[in-house]
């Protein structure tokens, strides 16, 4: 039975993680659940899974959170503070990190120094401190697996091969809802479309980082980090049909790829089972239906995020924690209609010319980056 502490268990990944432990309850126990303003999901889970201890994270919905929990012992927290102290208190085997972005740094850097393995979905932490965090993986012994569907592909395909044998990694996209649409259209482009993502079910930020492409930016900083490759040897190929999760290309020229069908599932489950794998009854890739597999360049004058964010990772220091959060910001008032599409790449171009860079970071410097970048942001706006 592997104990799991799922931090942002109201979001489309911890829901998901949630349906994987419902398959399979004889496997995974759930030890703690946490959000950040969602009180009402997060007490039916906790009702439901019945776990030791719960973290509301906006702590006004406390209260409510005791009403509906009272009569059962499951302890409550509240705040960042609440949040940072179960991560590193609660006596779970694994973490699985599905809050979204920077604020899931700290929780998942305390749970690697109490020794806890991790399961990672939330890509920011490894784009804003990926040095710091793998320096404390090794000190600590810690295992941590990827969750985004890309790096478990690469990560399935990179078991039993030595780092020397790659040459190069190839993360797929699915070029978002705006694939097709021409440029000049950009400026105008409504919320509402950027949220429909052809193929993929996700939480809103995520699906605004699609439509702009900087969650595949990100996704090449996370695999830097993951897999620890130069920005060199990351490739992007446009594949719309997401059946392709992401390849290896070896020195010999051999290529393996892992497929499967978009289905958060898949290496939601491989990442709490590895290095075992076990049976579920869910659909399987029917090829006389997906008999076409499309690939293109990436475009990166249309969809600037992707030049980004390959400066940032070649700037290194605190500039993709700068890249960061300012995209955190630009897209959070961009789905509140305060700027436009094309106002995310511009915000984030300045935040990032703007920056003095630190080139070595610590924790601190790399928290001061991320309010830094934040700050400025606000500023812009207000102009
Ligand atoms: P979501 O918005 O659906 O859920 C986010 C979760 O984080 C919620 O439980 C929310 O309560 C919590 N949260 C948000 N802000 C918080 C804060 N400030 N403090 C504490 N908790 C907070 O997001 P999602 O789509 O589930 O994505 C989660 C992470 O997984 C992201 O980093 C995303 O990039 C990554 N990811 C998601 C998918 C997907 O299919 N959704 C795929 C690959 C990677
Ligand atoms: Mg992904």
């Amino acid at each position: 039975m592997k104990r799991l502490g799922l931090f942002g268990s109201t979001g489309s990944i911890g829901e998901n993680v949630l349906n994987v432990v419902r398959h399979n309850p004889d496997a995974f126990e759930i030890v703690c659940l946490t959000a950040h303003h969602n009180v009402q999901k997060l007490a039916d889970q906790a009702l439901e899974f019945r776990p030791q201890s719960v973290c509301i994270c906006a702590e006004e919905h406390a209260g409510y959170l005791k009403e509906k929990l009272s009569g059962t012992s499951i302890r409550i927290t509240h705040g960042h503070t609440g949040l940072v102290d179960l991560a590193r208190e609660e006596s779970f085997d694994m973490m699985v990190g599905a809050i979204v972005g920077s604020a899931g740094l700290l929780p998942t850097i305390e749970a690697i120094k109490a020794g806890k393995n991790i399961a990672l979905a939330n890509k920011e932490t490894l784009v804003v401190a990926g040095e710091i965090v793998n320096h404390l993986l090794e000190k600590h012994k810690v295992d941590l697996i990827p969750i985004d569907s890309e790096h478990s592909a690469l990560f399935q395909c990179l078991v039993g091969e030595s780092s020397d044998s790659v040459k190069r990694l190839i993360l797929t996209a699915s070029g978002g809802p705006f694939l097709h649409t021409p440029v000049e259209e950009f400026e105008t482009l409504t919320v509402e479309s950027a949220l429909k993502h052809p193929n993929w079910n996700m939480g809103a930020k995520i699906t605004v980082d699609s439509a702009t492409m900087m969650n595949k930016g990100l996704e090449v900083i996370e695999a830097h980090w993951l897999f620890r490759m130069p920005s060199e040897k990351i490739d992007i190929i446009i594949h719309p049909q997401s059946i392709i999760h992401s390849m290896v290309e070896f020195v010999d020229g051999s290529i393996k790829s892992q497929m499967g069908l978009p289905d958060m599932k898949l290496p939601i489950q491989y990442a709490l089972t590895y290095p075992g794998r076990i049976q579920n009854g869910y659909e399987s890739v029917d090829f006389t239906k997906y008999n076409r597999l499309d690939f293109y360049q990436p475009d990166t004058k249309k969809f600037p995020c992707l030049r980004l964010a390959y400066d940032a990772l070649k700037a290194m220091g605190t500039m993709p924690a700068v890249l960061n959060a300012a995209n955190e910001m630009a897209v959070s008032k961009f789905l509140k209609r305060e700027i436009g599409f094309n106002d995310i790449p511009r915000w984030i171009e300045k935040a990032m010319n703007a920056h003095s860079i630190h080139p070595d970071p610590s924790l601190d410097d790399v928290l001061e980056a991320d309010r830094w970048a934040r700050e400025f942001c606000s500023g812009e706006i207000k102009t």
